[in-house]
């Protein structure tokens, strides 16, 4: 049997590498809470990802909940549905209601022309998703969140160093989370973060992932622990000397699946957008069956016999999962475009450690398997 192709592989910092920084953290006896390592790996992804204001936090779920805490939301906020989970459960653990609108079908982003028949009294802001790293239509969103007195929190989960016309779109909306979750383009194992624009701002949420303490004695909101600690603070440095590399090759795997892809009917990848810089951290494909001849999940199943493992991501729609299904808005007919994306899409595998000999196998499986 074929070795198995995972649709994702953690870029890992080569080991001796890794070993020194272990080797300097046990000097120093300093663990956690914003130690020498922490600081450095938050300048240093500053200057990389060229924003002013930046906050590690142990993951980016509660980079997102913690986000919405800064910002004081309440009520209802606007979303999408085509997102991994977390996008809603952060709304859900702020006692937020989501409130869900549909996606553009050539972006997979939220549609900022069907926002505002979704606004309400008790809306109080928009948290789109730039998913699988494809900006969202920041200009139209930011119209209607100004007219609107609505903030905006982008979950960025998939953004990593993606640029558009040159300059990052980590810095849109009023805060920005990402994710380093071990399956993301750049990890430290578990972590997060969020861009801010204002120092004041970041000394907040820095206060409130530590418990809302501010100095030793006071404590002035109810925080909670998302602190990175310096051993993971330590993985990020020793591999952020490799993301370029690692961004390059996913690029050229990119490159391979387009050009096979253009030449198979009934399956579609999504168009790059003009001026962006992406980060290939995913590659969605959409099946049309009719043209294509098998189902998406056939196609998932044929895959997965030949030790090719995709994943249906986003499948099912967030709004489907139990604590949101009753919702009025994540009726489907409220969400067709969604719907429909989710059921016709596939992620191929996608990771820097990618063979020409992986690729021509599972595109060669694209190819066969529609025929039959
Ligand atoms: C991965 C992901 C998250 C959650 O990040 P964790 O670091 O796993 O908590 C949130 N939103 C999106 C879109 C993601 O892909």
């Amino acid at each position: 049997m074929n070795k198995t192709i995972t649709v994702t592989t953690p870029l890992f910092p080569p080991l001796e590498e890794f070993e020194t920084y272990l080797e300097d953290i046990w000097k120093r006896k300093w663990l956690t809470n914003n130690g020498h390592y922490h600081e450095l790996l938050e300048k240093e992804l500053c200057d990389y990802l060229q924003v002013k204001h930046f906050s590690l936090f142990s993951n980016g779920t509660l980079a997102l909940i913690t986000a919405l805490q800064a910002l004081q939301i309440k009520g209802e906020v606007i979303t999408t549905p085509f997102s991994f989970v977390a996008t809603s459960h952060a709304l859900w653990w702020n006692g937020i209601k989501p409130v869900f609108v549909d996606i553009d079908p050539v972006t997979c982003n939220l549609d900022p022309a069907k926002i505002e028949a979704a606004i309400t009294p008790a809306t109080s802001a928009i948290m789109p998703v730039h998913v699988y790293g494809n900006p969202c239509d920041h200009d139209k969103i930011k119209e209607i969140a100004d007219r609107h007195q609505l903030k905006i929190i982008y979950d960025a989960a998939h953004a990593f160093t993606v640029n558009q016309n040159g300059s990052s779109i980590l810095n849109y909306g009023d805060l920005s989370i990402l994710s380093f979750h071990a399956t993301k383009t750049y990890s430290t194992i578990e972590g997060g973060a969020i861009i801010c624009h204002s120092a004041e701002m970041k000394r907040h949420i820095d206060n409130l992932k530590n418990f809302g303490f501010r100095g030793e004695t006071v404590v002035e909101e109810p925080g909670i622990n998302a602190k990175l600690n310096e051993v993971q603070a330590a993985y990020g440095l020793a591999s952020l000397k490799y993301i370029d590399q690692a961004i390059e090759k996913r690029k050229k795997a990119a490159q391979i699946y387009r050009k096979a892809i253009d030449q198979i009917k009934g399956i579609s990848y999504l168009q790059e957008m003009k001026g962006v810089k992406y980060n290939y951290s995913y590659f969605p494909i959409f099946i049309d069956e009719a043209e294509y001849g098998i189902s998406r999940d056939c196609l998932y199943e044929t895959l997965k016999e030949h030790n090719i493992l995709g994943r249906r991501y986003f499948y099912p729609l967030i709004s489907h999962f139990t604590p949101y299904h009753d919702l009025p808005s994540a009726s489907p007919d409220n969400l067709p475009i969604a719907a429909h994306i989710a059921e016709s899409v596939i992620c191929l595998p996608m990771h820097h450690e990618l063979s020409d000999e992986d690729l021509s196998r599972i595109i060669s499986v694209l190819k066969e398997a529609g025929r039959k």
